[in-house]
């Protein structure tokens, strides 16, 4: 069985102050739901206080993003040689990077090459935007998605990998996808690329999380999806109810 996986998103939220704040609160619930990974991932100006706040405990931490390079003169940017220092996961590709900053797969797939080059765990988003999912485009951009991300990686990193399917349009609106569809884009078209670009072992050893207005309410039914491994949260991950919705996530995978 694929070891589920719940990753907080925090995006640009927190000062330094209120992120020790809000770990305190959560660090001993969150550590003592067992058989799943569960990861924070701060804004990096407080990714050094968290991590000194859960030293303790089996909580992962993350960065929500990176550039490629080890070191030079890239100004406002963090190289992976500087996170690992920090933490062990990191976000790369989220749809809020691609939107806003003009990320590509390709630039995507230097950042995963570069943060597995220097053992960082990769957390690798894809996900259609609401005209592409109007459009019927789903399969067409998730597959092209999976295939930019990935060139060069061997079978064993892909097998190693999390990936996160989070359609845009279900991002932040309270309008999730439903389980049935997204565990289909997750079975039909990401592990189905993964297999016919690697093999079917391969394709069912990455784990593939969904993100999109999830919460303690409705992350039992997508866990409850086969293929559907965890789960990468944004707005219920800034509350106390983050430790529920990972604990709701253990329960429906029967942990
Ligand atoms: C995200 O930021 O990746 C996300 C899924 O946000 P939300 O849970 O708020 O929709």
């Amino acid at each position: 069985m694929r070891r589920p996986i719940l990753v907080a998103n925090w995006k640009m939220n927190m000062t330094i102050a209120e992120a020790i704040d809000f770990v305190r609160s959560i660090r001993l619930g969150l550590n003592d739901i067992k058989g799943v990974d569960r990861v924070l991932c701060p804004p990096s100006t407080a990714l050094a206080a968290v991590k000194d706040l859960i030293s303790a405990t089996e909580i992962g931490l993350g960065a929500q993003n990176m550039y490629w390079e080890d070191k030079g003169a890239f100004t406002g940017e963090i190289s992976p040689v500087m996170l690992t220092e920090l933490c062990q996961w990191v976000i790369l590709g989220h749809s809020e990077r691609r939107g806003h900053f003009g990320e590509t797969d390709g630039g995507v797939n230097r950042k995963v090459q570069a943060a597995l080059a220097h053992g960082l765990k990769p957390i690798v988003c894809v996900g259609e935007t609401a005209a592409e999912h109007e459009d019927y485009q789903t399969g067409k951009v998730i597959s092209g998605q999976v295939k930019g991300c990935l060139v060069g990686l061997t079978a064993a990193q892909v097998a190693g990998l999390v990936m996160a399917y989070e359609p845009v349009w279900a991002i932040g609106t309270g309008k999730p996808a439903t389980a049935a569809d997204a565990g289909a884009v997750i079975g039909l078209v990401i592990r189905r690329v993964i297999a016919e670009l690697y093999d079917e072992a391969t394709a069912q050893a990455v784990r593939v999380q969904y993100g999109g207005s999830v919460t303690p309410a409705n992350i039992g039914v997508f866990m409850a999806h086969p293929d559907i491994d965890g789960a990468l949260v944004g707005g219920a991950s800034l509350k106390a109810e983050f430790v529920d919705l990972v604990r709701n996530a253990a329960k429906a995978k029967g942990l």
